[in-house]
């Protein structure tokens, strides 16, 4: 089918709810994806981070192949090993405690909700939860509510009671805001959809240990920063601390649609038979591919190539600051980087697009790089030249 044909059925049957480029994407290997007129493009920004590891890992590929000949599904009344192992290899690349199955990020964070109150109102009706502005958390009801942007909520009202949000880093904002009726507190260690914002080191510990003090639920959204991608399997790792709560979604199946919560194991449990659930929450193909990937993170040294690939990327675009004249700041960790302009972002995202790289802006003015972990010096010199390129074709006139 040509482009034309397929932008036509969109248009007649698809909810125009994306905002999107008029290509079609037919293949993917690696940072490599293909479109349905044979154009290649690099990678830099797989899927708000989904396809971690590039596009059709060859170990996500041989594990979901050989899982789908044996059984796609095996409903949650019954038990299936890749599940439990999967749980397991959670909890042991994070914190000790027990996980629950779900199949997005807004579903993790829905089930985080769920746990938070149920913890709390069974505590002295503690139901409240306090988010942190320019959060991103998701799109369900209650998910766009905990969401701190307006932009994100606007047509939907009334929304649900017993959230609301507070300055990121800022600890004294969030103190004044909690009450006895505060159940939970959710903050990203780097906020993605919200422009790339890394939560200050002394913020995270305060944090801690205010929650621990007040006997509130410390949850950390790691939907976007987690499996490797900012240079730890988990971004909190960074920080010496851990959370009560995570959730996870995105790069932790590969590419297949997985969301997950961890929980410490006293709070996991209040979670009862009949409480929560996810028809499809991890099933045995979903788990494998999920295992796949914290086997390559493991077996093919991903952190120690985000360790350095991240360092390579930030000193060649600093370089490309101190040239172009139109770059402001550049933020984050690992793989997770931020590059604020001075300019509209949107206009150099279809520009790079043209060239054959792909990223991505938020926040009107910071691009957002995300290559998978696999990225080589090469692809981080052939996206620099054509972002140099692109900025250079911008330059603020004096
Ligand atoms: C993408 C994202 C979500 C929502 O995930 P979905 O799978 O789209 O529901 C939640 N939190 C963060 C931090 C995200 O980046």
């Amino acid at each position: 089918m040509k482009t034309k044909k397929i932008m036509e059925l969109y248009n007649d049957y698809v909810m125009p709810t994306y905002t999107q480029t008029p290509i079609v994407l037919v293949k993917g290997d690696g940072l490599k994806v293909f479109d349905s007129e044979g154009n290649e493009y690099l990678d830099f920004f797989p899927g708000w981070a989904v396809s971690g590891l590039g596009h059709c890992h060859p170990r996500v590929v041989k594990a979901i192949k050989q899982q789908a000949g044996k059984m796609i599904h095996v409903p949650n009344n019954y038990m299936n090993e890749l599940q439990a192992q999967l749980a397991l290899a959670i909890v042991k690349n994070s914190f000790d405690g027990k996980v629950f199955f779900a199949n997005s990020g807004a579903e993790a964070n829905e089930a985080a909700i769920k746990l938070a109150r149920k913890y709390g109102n069974q505590r002295g009706g503690r139901f409240e939860i306090i988010s942190m502005l320019k959060s991103f958390h998701g799109r369900t009801l209650a998910t766009i509510t905990m969401t701190g942007q307006d932009k994100v909520k606007v047509g939907f009202e009334p929304l649900p009671a017993g959230f609301l949000s507070v300055p990121f880093n800022d600890l004294e904002a969030l103190k004044s805001a909690v009450t006895d009726k505060t159940a939970a507190v959710i903050v990203e260690p780097i906020q993605g959809e919200g422009g790339i914002s890394v939560a200050d080191e002394a913020y995270m510990r305060g944090l801690r240990r205010f929650c621990t003090e007040k006997d509130i639920l410390l949850i950390f959204d790691e939907v976007q920063t987690g499996m490797g991608r900012t240079g730890k399997v988990f971004a909190y790792q960074h920080y010496d601390i851990e959370p009560d709560v995570m959730t996870l979604a995105k790069s932790l199946g590969g590419g297949v649609p997985i969301g997950a919560i961890v929980a410490r194991r006293h709070i996991a449990d209040t979670l009862g038979a009949g409480s929560h659930a996810s028809t499809f929450g991890g099933s045995p193909i979903v788990c494998a591919a999920a295992l796949a990937v914290f086997e390559a993170i493991d077996e093919e040294g991903l952190i120690d190539n985000v360790d350095k690939m991240g360092a390579y990327l930030v000193s060649s675009l600093k370089k490309l600051k101190s040239t172009s004249g139109v770059i402001k700041e550049i933020r984050g960790k690992g793989l997770m980087i931020g590059v604020e302009l001075k300019i509209e972002g949107e206009k150099i995202v279809k520009e790079c697009l043209k060239r054959g790289l792909l990223i991505n802006c938020t926040q009107k003015k910071t691009l957002r790089l995300m290559p998978p972990l696999v990225v080589k010096k090469r692809d981080i010199d052939k996206a620099i030249k054509i972002l140099n390129e692109v900025l250079n074709n911008n330059k603020v006139k004096p």
